[in-house]
């Protein structure tokens, strides 16, 4: 029987959860999308990770809700619905119409929007929500190539994804701490209000939230509101420090190879900082034609220890890319050609894989055929090293497109500074 059941619309965003819980105290495993014939190990959380938050909305809907009766089935007491700290979704959902079958399986009536994430500078004030010291639509997610967020306002931004109701729990009711919400959330829910955009600005704030989610049978929210959850099933911390709560994973040696899907401005400098001390090969969206070349120079670059493979690329080259063939091909072209190469250097003898960007990693994983993860160490806030169970054994870091410092695929490596 599990504690906390989480269903995570892209597979970046399930690992930072995954971390998250770890450090928490829960025992957790990562599990990529439908397994449902895999045996798990023991563990307290687990996290299914979908690629459901740019799919069309039918199949977002039903890939969550075949999550829930999967992590319901093992005992799941609670279950997180975990998107992206700066809310990525477009007009019509993800994550509207997902939370609304989520509540109605469960026959809940009420939950809360969470997305705040201070340490990665993430923050909700008055329902808006600030990446670092802007807001979010006007920090460079407003040029995201699949999902731009061009509104900061979450309450007015999740308004037009569900019919029902949304308001907020705002700064001053959340500074009072966890009593203080959980009565503002009964008063919501008896005025008929379904989602309640959570105000928080740091981390005893999100611990807060995260007590008064106890009584709730959903929560949704980014991987900040999931460090209040685990201390609500008398497990935490301590319990973390006293037993170890990380899966053993056997060690995996090998060449290194890092694939950046992902076109944030993060990715974008850690890209050139590899770029200026490995191999690296940038993939041509407009011109897929020299997949085996590509696949022979990636190759040859696994002999110096690590190799990048890339198609990343600035807002302006994105947008001529996306007019050229559209944005739904220029991402499958983009996801297959690296599917394809990831193969090919795991067949070549790369052992490590950092994979840059949400799309990007869920692309490549399933191409892979990794069905589940193992938690490790952090690499970054957010950012753990995870071992596959199962055939291949892999070691791989999953990183959020905006994570990381521009040192982040050097420092994955070992070799920053
Ligand atoms: P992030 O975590 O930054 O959101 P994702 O991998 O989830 O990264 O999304 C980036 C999207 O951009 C993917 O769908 C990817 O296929 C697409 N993409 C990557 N490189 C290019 C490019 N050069 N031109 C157009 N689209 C691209």
């Amino acid at each position: 029987m599990i504690l906390l059941g989480a269903v995570a619309d892209d597979v970046t965003g399930a690992a930072d959860l995954c971390s998250t819980l770890v450090r928490e105290g829960l025992r957790t495993v990562q599990v990529l999308g439908d397994a449902r014939d895999l045996e798990l190990p023991d563990v307290e959380a687990v996290v299914v990770a979908l690629k459901s938050r740019t799919a069309p909305v039918d199949r977002a809907v039903r890939e969550s809700t075949d999550a829930l009766e999967r992590l319901v089935a093992l005992g799941a007491r609670q279950i997180l619905f975990k998107y992206c700290s700066t809310f990525d979704s477009t007009p019509e959902g993800n994550i509207g119409p997902v939370a609304d079958a989520l509540l109605d399986a469960l026959g809940a009536d009420i939950t809360v929007v969470c997305p705040a994430y201070p340490e990665n500078g993430r923050t909700v004030y008055r329902g808006h929500l600030f990446v670092g010291d802007v807001l979010l639509s006007e920090s460079s997610m407003a040029r995201h190539p699949l999902t731009p967020m061009t509104d900061a306002n979450l309450v007015r931004v999740l308004g037009r994804q569900t019919h029902r109701p949304v308001s907020l729990v705002p700064y001053d009711v959340v500074a009072d701490g966890a009593a203080a919400i959980v009565l503002r959330l009964d008063e919501l829910r008896r005025a008929g209000v379904a989602y309640a955009v959570v105000d928080a600005l740091d981390d005893a704030q999100l611990r807060a939230v995260g007590e008064a989610c106890a009584g709730l049978r959903l929560v949704t929210g980014g991987s900040g509101v999931a460090r209040g959850l685990p201390a609500n099933f008398g497990t935490g911390a301590a319990a973390a420090a006293a037993h170890g709560r990380r899966l053993e994973a056997p060690p995996v040696d090998g060449p290194a190879v890092v694939l950046a899907g992902s076109c944030s401005q993060a990715t974008n400098e850690q890209v050139e900082r590899m770029a200026a001390r490995y191999p690296a090969i940038k993939v041509d969206v407009a011109d897929t034609g020299g997949l085996d070349a590509l696949a022979d120079a990636a190759l040859a670059g696994l002999g110096d220890g690590a190799v990048l493979v890339y198609s990343t690329a600035p807002p302006d080259e994105v947008a001529r890319v996306q007019e050229l063939v559209g944005p739904e091909e220029a991402s499958s072209r983009v996801e297959s050609l690296l599917g394809e190469l990831a193969c090919r250097l795991v067949a070549g003898g790369a052992r490590r894989l950092v994979l840059a960007g949400g799309e990007t990693s869920a692309a490549v994983l399933q191409r892979l055929g990794v069905r589940a993860l193992a938690v490790g160490d952090e690499i970054a806030p957010g950012v753990p090293w995870m071992t596959s169970l199962g055939e291949p054994r892999l070691v791989v870091a999953l990183k959020s497109g905006n994570f990381g410092g521009p040192d982040f695929f050097l420092e994955a490596l070992g070799v920053a500074g």
